[in-house]
C-alpha cells in the first residue's frame, strides 16, 4: 500500500498549545512523573524544596525493572487475547464500519489479582516495588515512546478514513503527539483500546498494594490511610474494568488519535502519578480518626454515586434511547438526529460525571492529611485536567449540535459545579 500524506486535517483548530506545547509536552511530562517520584519518597516531601531531592542518574535505571515492564505487558497482552467475556462493537466510524471490542477486563483484573496471591503466597516481595519504582517509571516512559514513535511510522500506511481528525496537521511533532491513527490494530489488537484500560489501571492498583504491602514489611501492619486509599482506588480501577464497554463512546477512543498523549498517559503517568499518595504513606506515615475515616468514606461514596450513574446514565442512552430507565427524561433534538439529554444526571450540570470524579479524588488525598500538598498533586492536577477537557468537549459539541447546544447550555447553565462553574 502506498503512504498515505496529510490529508486529513490540514485544518483542524491545535489543542495543547500547538506545536510548542506538544514538543514541550512529551519532555515536561516524563520529568515531572520522574521528579514528583523523587519528592514523594524524601523525607521533606516538599515540591518547593531547593535544590530538589533527585535521584543520582545511576539508580533510575535497573535491569529488573525492565523485565517487570516487559512480563507485564506480556501478562495483560495475554488477558486480552484469552476469549473469555463478550465482544461488543464500537461507535459507528467514518466509513461506516464499526469495529469488534473484547469485554474481559474485568476477567483481566481477576486473574491478575489471583496470580498476585499466589505469588505473594509463596514469597514475592511485593513491597520491592517501592525500591523499583524509578527504574519501573523510566522503562514505562522509554515504552511510551518506542509506542508513540511505532504508531506515528505506522500511520503513514494507514488509509484516510481511520486517521483521526485531530492529529493529521503535517506538523511532524504535534501528529506525533496528538496521534494520527484513530484506532491502531495489529490483526484484531486494538493498541489504544488495550492501553486504555489494562496495563497502566491495573498496574496503578498492583503498585498501590506494593505501597500497602512495604507499610506493613516497615510497620507490621497496614495503616487506615493506606487501606482507605488502596481499597477507593481499587473500586476506581474494578469500576472502570467492570463497565469498560463504556469506554468504547468516551473522547480518548471516539475523537482522539493513538500518539504520544494517550500512550505515555496510559502508561506511564496514570500508574506512577494516580498513586502518589499510598507512596507518599510509606515514607510520612499519618494517623486518621475513625469519625475522619468515616467522613472521607462518605465522600468517596457520593463521588461514586454521582460518577457512576451520570456515566451509566449518559451511555444507556446513547445506546438505546428507548430503555426504560432513560425514557422518561425529557430531551432536546439535533440536527445530527441524536438527541441531547437535559434532565436527570445532564440536567443538573453539562458534566455530573467529572464532578463525582472530583469528589473522588479529593478523598483519594484527605487520608494523606494536610501537611504536605504532595498528596492532593492528583486532586490538583485533575481539576485542571477535567476543565481543559471540559471546553475541548463544549467546544466539539458545539461544532457538532450547533443551536441545540446553545439551548442545551442556557437550560443547563453550569459546567462542573453547580452555581460555582
Ligand atoms: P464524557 O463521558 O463526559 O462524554 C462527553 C460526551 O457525552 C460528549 O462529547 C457528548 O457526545 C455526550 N454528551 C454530552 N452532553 C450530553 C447530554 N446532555 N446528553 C447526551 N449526551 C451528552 O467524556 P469523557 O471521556 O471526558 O469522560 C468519561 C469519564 O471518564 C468521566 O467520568 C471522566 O470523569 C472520566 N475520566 C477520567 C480520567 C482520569 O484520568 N481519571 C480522564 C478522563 C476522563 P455525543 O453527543 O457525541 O454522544
Amino acid at each position: 500500500m502506498k503512504p498515505n500524506k496529510h490529508k486529513a486535517s490540514h485544518t483542524a483548530e491545535r489543542e495543547f498549545g500547538g506545536a510548542l506545547g506538544a514538543t514541550c509536552i512529551p519532555v515536561f511530562l516524563p520529568l515531572t512523573v520522574l521528579y514528583l517520584l523523587s519528592v514523594c519518597r524524601s523525607p521533606a516531601a516538599s515540591v518547593l524544596q531547593w535544590p530538589p531531592p533527585l535521584t543520582p542518574a545511576a539508580q533510575l535505571w535497573d535491569p529488573l525493572a525492565a523485565v517487570v515492564i516487559v512480563s507485564w505487558i506480556t501478562l495483560q497482552s495475554f488477558l486480552y487475547l484469552l476469549p473469555i467475556g463478550k465482544v461488543s462493537e464500537g461507535l459507528v466510524l467514518r466509513d461506516g464500519s464499526r469495529l469488534k471490542y473484547p469485554i474481559n477486563g474485568f476477567h483481566a483484573l481477576s486473574i491478575t489479582a489471583a496470580l498476585l496471591i499466589v505469588c505473594v503466597c509463596l514469597g514475592m516481595p511485593l513491597g520491592y516495588l517501592f525500591e523499583l519504582i524509578l527504574p519501573l517509571a523510566v522503562c514505562a516512559i522509554g515504552l511510551s515512546y518506542l509506542l508513540s514513535m511505532y504508531l506515528y511510522i505506522r500511520s503513514f500506511w494507514a488509509p484516510q478514513h481511520a486517521l483521526s481528525l485531530g492529529g493529521n496537521t503535517g506538523n511532524p511533532l504535534y501528529d506525533f503527539y496528538m496521534g494520527r491513527e484513530l484506532n491502531p490494530r495489529i490483526g484484531d489488537f486494538d493498541l489504544k483500546y488495550f492501553c486504555e484500560l489494562r496495563p497502566g489501571l491495573i498496574g496503578w492498583v498492583v503498585i498501590n498494594l506494593g505501597m500497602l504491602m512495604k507499610e506493613v514489611e516497615l510497620r507490621d501492619s497496614p495503616s487506615l490511610a493506606m487501606l482507605l486509599v488502596n481499597s477507593f482506588q481499587l473500586l476506581y480501577v474494578t469500576d472502570a474494568l467492570w463497565n469498560e464497554e463504556a469506554v468504547l463512546t468516551t473522547m480518548d477512543i471516539v475523537h482522539d488519535g493513538f500518539g504520544f498523549m494517550l500512550a505515555f498517559g496510559d502508561l506511564a503517568w496514570v500508574p506512577f502519578t494516580y498513586g502518589l499518595q499510598a507512596m507518599f504513606l510509606v515514607v510520612h506515615p499519618q494517623s486518621l480518626s475513625t469519625l475522619g475515616a468515616a467522613g472521607i468514606i462518605l465522600l468517596n461514596g457520593i463521588g461514586y454515586f454521582i460518577f457512576r450513574k451520570s456515566n451509566s446514565q449518559k451511555n444507556q442512552f446513547r445506546r438505546d434511547p428507548t430503555h426504560k430507565s432513560v425514557q422518561h427524561l425529557e430531551t432536546i433534538a439535533t440536527a445530527t438526529g441524536k438527541r441531547l439529554l437535559v434532565s436527570g444526571w445532564w440536567g443538573f450540570v453539562r458534566h455530573p460525571n467529572y464532578l463525582g470524579d472530583l469528589l473522588m479524588a479529593l478523598a483519594w488525598s484527605l487520608p494523606c492529611g494536610t501537611s504536605h500538598i504532595l498528596p492532593y498533586f492528583y486532586v490538583i492536577y485533575f481539576t485542571v485536567l477535567l476543565i481543559h477537557r471540559e471546553a475541548r468537549d463544549e467546544k466539539q459539541c458545539r461544532a457538532k449540535y450547533g443551536l441545540a447546544w446553545d439551548t442545551y447550555c442556557r437550560r443547563v447553565p453550569y459546567r462542573i459545579i453547580p452555581f460555582v462553574y
